[in-house]
């Protein structure tokens, strides 16, 4: 059921929200309108009038004398008018929509958007997650693609702005309209803007079907999940070996004690065997049998604190009942259960671990996943990359456990500095855009299923639906995080906040210094796509460098880099422009080809590695980060020293300039609470 027009306005009139002065007509006695301001518009309210203009139930820049000829007229084609609107015409303005919908997964959402009635034509629109700040209302204006029409466009006044925003505030902000309404939709379409103020001349509310419930926000100690004192493996065969095998073998490398379920055997592959997890004392049970036979071993998991159910064909392959089934089982049993549908946790300092080859390095970087193949691969190729991890783990469907409960308890982790989050379907955005606003951590977010065809292949990998791309750079924007596109990216994003984590930076910009040509003028343009913009080098700094043989005086800042070059010239350069200066990041390039082509020239590469370590060590205010172009070109291990030199001295290495711009972009974004003074 649809409230009245003129219901609607009274309620927005209340909150603060401008409408035209107007009264409601029942019977055709118009004396009432006498004191408005002509022109007039007459509308038709009714049960089934939703769109009125379709209907023919609006008629425009009437004067009073002419109101009760159009209103028999409209009555006379229209089956169901209840009564009529009559309110002043506003004069003429930019039209604009605001309107707010209870997103299935995020919660009340505002739109803003251009064009009226031009709306779904245009698809002009930006989005704001409720309540939103000031800050985020002059955003959501300033991202419309039609953003100059506001500003006075080909002759045209300007809009008066501040009252823009004072509406978005009162239908958008905190204790705004949102709040007041049973949000199914909500919409003032349109919203007349001019020079001296603005006006919503329409008003549309639909109910929700039904009010939400309230989420309960548990929140676990996970410290035994990722530091478990023993495990349980639950499903490897003493005959023919499966995923459980193989756990069992990686759990006995890395050194924890370990107990095998299983229904006969009093052992497994040389691990000692019981007949059910009741029989075990473990903090954590892998278990990794049929999906029908999950709630059964679930149920006898009493007194283990974590189960997590590596199989799959629950919710993700269409049987969502049974899914819920093995929710059920781990409640009865007092189990919190992760997955199903997912590989494991990962975490060196508690020797617990889903992935071969050994447990790498203790450090201090997080990531929660919803794919255990991803999360496997983060872990290799982040390790291989320098990345050292605090805790990884893979929730799949999270049936129980969900990314923002985790991401609660990792943002009071003592060893955790850094969060990455995989996810496909979150189960409650809303809960997880709170976590995320509320942790004090730098977070790179890679979201699959974004696109329409991500989307497809995410429902049939995880199950559920993935809110829409734009929904989640809100997200990201409103909750200050960065939102990468690549699993590249993530773990690039990733190794900047290890390697900068602590780091508090003086000044803003950007400086980035490598051999001159065309990867320079390139570099420009990577920075340029990242929206980072290169600001020019101050003017007093020009004879100074040109005292150390620099002529060049742009940003990108074009020196001789190479084997023959000098290896403290860079930081010199660099030296002199940020005493000058502060500057937020200094990029230096380099092109590792040249360094090799005429001979194997590792030790001057090493040296302008070197080199720069220094000059971070010396800028302690500048973050540094080190391209390395070209590395396909040194012979191997080489690239492996220069990480290995730069790392030491908390340097990122980055192969491509892309690279280095979405991770400054991403440290910008994940900014505010992270490396800025
Ligand atoms: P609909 O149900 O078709 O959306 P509206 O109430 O939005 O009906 O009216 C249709 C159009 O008429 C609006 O888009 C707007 O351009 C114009 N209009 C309606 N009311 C007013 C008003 N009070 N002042 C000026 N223009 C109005
Ligand atoms: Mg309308």
């Amino acid at each position: 059921m649809s409230v009245y027009e003129h219901e609607v306005k009274a309620l927005l009139s209340q909150a603060g929200v401008p409408v035209p002065r107007g009264v409601v007509i029942r019977d055709l006695d118009f004396a009432a309108a006498g004191d408005l301001a002509e022109p007039l518009v007459l509308k038709a309210f009714g049960p089934g009038l939703v769109h009125k203009s379709d209907a023919g139930a609006v008629v425009l820049g009437l004067r009073a004398a002419d109101l009760a000829a159009a209103a028999a007229e409209m009555r006379s084609r229209l089956p169901d008018v209840a009564g009529f609107l009559v309110e002043e015409q506003a004069d003429a303005g930019v039209e604009l929509i605001v309107g707010a919908v209870r997103d299935v997964a995020f919660g009340p959402v505002l739109l803003a958007g251009l064009g009226g009635v031009w709306t779904e034509a245009l698809r002009d629109t930006a989005l704001g997650l409720c309540p939103i700040s000031e800050r985020d209302a002059r955003r959501m204006l300033a991202s419309l693609r039609g953003a100059p029409l506001l500003h006075g466009f080909r002759g045209t006044p300007p809009v008066d702005v501040d009252a823009l925003v004072k509406l978005l505030m009162t239908v958008g902000g905190p204790g705004g309209v949102w709040e007041r309404l049973e949000l199914g939709e909500f919409e003032l379409n349109p919203v007349i803007a001019g020079p001296s103020g603005v006006v919503a001349v329409d008003a549309r509310h639909v109910p929700a079907e039904s009010g939400e419930t309230a989420a309960d926000r548990r929140t676990a100690d996970f410290l035994p999940l990722f530091e478990p004192k023993a495990v349980a493996v639950v499903g490897a065969s003493t005959t023919r070996p499966n995923f459980g095998n193989m756990f069992l073998d990686f759990y006995k490398s890395a050194g924890i004690p370990l107990v095998a379920v299983h229904p006969e055997a009093d052992e497994v592959a040389g691990v000692r065997a019981v007949p059910s997890l009741a029989h075990t004392e473990v903090d954590y049970a892998l278990v990794a049998v049929p999906a029908g036979r999950c709630p059964e071993v679930v149920r006898q998991a009493a007194g283990v604190p974590f189960v997590q159910v590596m199989s799959g064909g629950f919710g993700e392959a269409g049987r969502a009942g049974l899914e819920d089934e093995l929710v059920e089982a781990a409640r009865a049993a007092g189990t919190r259960l992760l997955g199903p549908n997912c590989m494991g946790v990962y975490c060196p300092r508690g020797r617990q671990t889903f992935v071969g080859g050994g447990l790498g390095p203790a450090g201090s970087v997080a990531l929660i996943s919803q794919s255990g193949g991803l999360a496997g691969e983060v872990i290799k190729v982040g390790e291989q990359r320098g990345l050292a991890f605090s805790r990884v783990v893979t929730v799949g469907n999270a049936a129980d456990v969900t990314p923002a409960e985790l991401l609660r308890w990792l943002a009071k982790d003592p060893e955790t500095g850094a969060v990455g989050l995989y996810l496909e379907d979150p189960r409650d955005g809303r809960e997880l855009y709170e976590a995320l606003r509320a942790t004090d951590l730098p977070v790179v977010l890679l979201v699959g299923g974004r696109s329409g065809q991500g989307r497809q292949a995410a429902a049939s990998h995880t199950g559920g639906m993935v809110s829409d791309r734009r929904i989640w750079e809100t997200v990201a924007e409103q909750a200050g995080a960065a939102l990468v596109s690549s699993q590249d990216d993530l773990i690039g994003v990733l190794a900047f906040f290890q390697a900068h984590g602590t780091r508090v930076t003086e000044g803003d910009g950007v400086l980035v210094v490598g051999p001159s040509g065309g990867a320079s003028v390139l570099a420009a343009d990577a920075f340029d796509a990242a929206g980072v913009r290169l600001d020019p080098l101050p003017g007093d700094v020009l004879d100074e460098l040109r005292g150390l043989g620099v002529a060049a005086s742009g940003n990108p800042l074009e020196v001789p880099v190479g084997p023959l070059g000098r290896a403290g010239l860079v930081p010199e350069v660099i030296d002199v422009i940020v005493r000058r200066r502060p500057c937020r990041d200094v990029v230096a390039h380099v092109n590792v080809q040249a360094f090799f082509t005429y001979g194997n020239a590792a030790e001057p590469l090493y040296a302008y590695t070197r080199a720069l370590a220094g000059a971070q060590g010396a800028l302690p205010r500048t973050r540094v980060t080190l391209v390395t172009r070209n590395g396909e070109c040194a012979p191997t291990g080489v690239e492996d020293e220069v990480r290995r030199i730069a790392a030491e001295a908390g340097i990122p290495v980055y192969r491509t300039m892309e690279a280095a711009s979405v991770a400054i972009t991403g440290a910008v974004a994940a900014g505010g609470r992270y490396g800025t003074a």
